[in-house]
Order: structure tokens, then C-alpha cells, then sequence
């Protein structure tokens, strides 16, 4: 291999990289539950490197075919999860349902579409599709991302925009698409299947760690989080990380945090504390060991106080 790289101009030698990583991100569906697989994202930010495998896909074998949760971050990455599944059954994909428009969870889709699948999502989603926001992103991606997103990848749109609370039936199996937004974005959505206990969580639900709040509408957040732990959960898929068989504990861990986010940065917005001070004096004692909280907890801490002020006007 050295000696091949050696020999190839700069461009190749790029594409020589690139293609040793391909073969060690490739997605390879897991089994989690029965007839329930999903593939896992690494843990990093989108690169050409990893091809933007930064974000779990699902998808549930019915009788009479397959639908999916969540589209990857490439078209390449879409095409491979479509030959994984052909491997497993040869029922097409009928529906591809989304969590949510984010590019990690959405720049597959024009693949699924190829193939056939109709495309399901919350109707909200449309003002960021037709945003200057999501044009920018994609024109960066061709360039960040490239070449798995290049001038052929395009933002696609739903099929069928969902406005509430919808039943999918497939092959006898129940789907139940909860919007749950504005959260994590305004148009999240979670699918349960009722008859196997498995919730498809898209960025709702973090694991384990301090999740990373961002823009998000936490007294939303807390509320949908609320309703999804009325559910009878078995298995959970997040979005991103490893499936969870503890999906109470990481809903209650991921509430409880939003909460006292909420609680602790509304009191010092209220009685117009600084920032640092009301920082520096709020017990951070259940969440400092969990991974991730040196990373996110300040940011979403400031955040939440912004927002907090906000909502106290
Ligand atoms: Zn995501």
C-alpha cells in the first residue's frame, strides 16, 4: 500500500485515503429487536474522511416491505444501507420517514428515492427547506464534504407532509409518528412500533451524556420528552450513539437536565444575575461526571439563560 501511495499524484492520493476509510465506515445493519435493525454513525463531525456516516439510520422488515428511519448524511452512504437491506430481504423500501432535517440525518434521501420509497416527514421542516439557511449548508457541504456531496446531491422534500399525530400500517405492523417539535428542531418527529416496543428517538434523547441544547426549545423539549416516557419502550435508537435498552433511565437523565438547565438559568435571568456568577454557584453535583459535560454544559447553560431571559419579557 505505501508503495502505491507513493507513486500516486497528490488528487489520487486523496482518493487512495479516502477510499481506506470507506471500507472501515461502512453501515452494517445490527439486529436490535426482531425485524428492527439499524446502522450507527461514528461519533465526530461530518468529513470526507467518514463520508458524513455521522448519525444512525433504522429500518423495520414488514411482509410487505421496509420502512426506514432516517436517510445518512451521503447519497454513497444511502446506496450502501439500500444493498445491506437487499441482503437481508427482497422487499422493496416502501417509506423512508425522517426525524428530522438536519444534513447528517437528510443528504441521503435522493437514494432512497430512486429506489422507490416515499418519503414522510413533519410538515414543519418545509420553511428550513426552503431556506437560505439550508441552501448555504448544502453549497458548504459540496465543498466540506466533497466529493460524497457534490453538485448532484439536492435537499428533497417530503412526499407526504405530515401535520399530527399519524398511524402508518405496513405488513400488519403499526407505525405511530409522534411529532414531538419544536425541540431538538421544529419538526421532529419520533416513530414507536407498538407491537415490538421500539422507539426511533431521531436527536430527542441523548445517552448517557450531557446533551448538546443548542438553539432548541427546552420547555418544548421537556414536554415531548415528558410524553414519550407514557410509552412502553423496549429498545430505543437515538439518532446518534448505541441503541439503549434503558431508554426510561436516558429519557428521565436527558428531562431532568433540560429541567434543572431551566430552573437554575430562569432564577438568575429573573433576578438579573450575570451569567458567571449564577454559573459558578449552581450544583452541577448529578450531571459533572457524565461524558460530554465539560464540552457542552457551559454553552448549553448560556444558552438557556439567553432564552430564559427571553422568555421572561
Ligand atoms: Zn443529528
Amino acid at each position: 500500500m505505501r508503495a502505491l501511495v507513493k507513486t500516486l499524484p497528490a488528487g489520487l492520493l486523496t482518493l487512495a485515503l479516502l477510499g481506506i476509510a470507506r471500507a472501515q465506515d461502512t453501515p452494517v445493519p445490527e439486529t436490535v429487536a426482531p425485524g428492527v435493525w439499524m446502522v450507527q454513525g461514528q461519533s465526530a463531525l461530518g468529513s470526507s474522511a467518514n463520508r458524513n456516516f455521522i448519525s444512525n439510520a433504522g429500518f423495520v422488515v414488514t411482509s410487505e416491505g421496509v420502512v426506514v428511519i432516517d436517510a445518512l448524511g451521503s447519497p454513497a452512504l444511502a446506496e450502501e444501507l439500500l444493498a445491506q437491506i437487499r441482503r437481508i430481504t427482497p422487499l422493496p423500501v416502501r417509506h423512508v420517514i425522517l426525524t428530522h432535517y438536519h444534513a447528517d440525518h437528510i443528504y441521503g434521501l435522493q437514494a432512497f428515492q430512486a429506489a422507490g420509497a416515499t418519503v414522510i416527514a413533519h410538515r414543519a421542516a418545509g420553511e428550513y427547506l426552503n431556506s437560505e439557511t439550508a441552501a448555504q449548508r448544502l453549497k458548504a457541504s459540496r465543498e466540506e464534504l466533497f466529493p460524497w456531496i457534490d453538485e448532484k446531491t439536492r435537499l428533497v422534500g417530503a412526499d407526504r407532509w405530515i401535520d399530527g399525530p399519524t398511524t402508518l400500517t405496513l405488513g400488519g405492523m403499526e407505525f405511530r409518528l409522534q411529532p414531538v417539535g419544536p425541540s431538538h428542531t421544529p419538526e421532529d418527529l419520533v416513530v414507536y412500533v407498538p407491537s415490538l416496543r421500539t422507539l426511533f428517538a431521531g436527536d430527542l434523547v441523548f445517552r448517557g451524556r450531557v446533551p448538546f441544547v443548542g438553539q432548541a426549545d427546552s420547555g418544548h423539549w421537556i414536554t415531548a420528552l415528558d410524553t414519550l416516557l407514557g410509552y412502553d419502550i423496549d429498545v430505543a435508537i437515538p439518532g446518534h450513539g448505541p441503541a439503549s435498552k434503558s431508554a426510561r433511565a436516558d429519557l428521565e437523565l436527558t428531562r431532568d437536565y433540560l429541567v434543572h438547565l431551566r430552573k437554575t438559568m430562569g432564577e438568575a435571568a429573573r433576578n438579573m444575575e450575570p451569567f458567571e456568577e449564577a454559573y459558578a454557584k449552581a450544583d452541577w453535583s448529578r450531571f459533572d461526571r457524565l461524558p460530554l459535560f465539560k464540552a457542552a454544559n457551559r454553552i448549553n447553560a448560556y444558552n438557556t439563560y439567553l432564552l430564559m431571559e427571553h422568555e421572561a419579557k
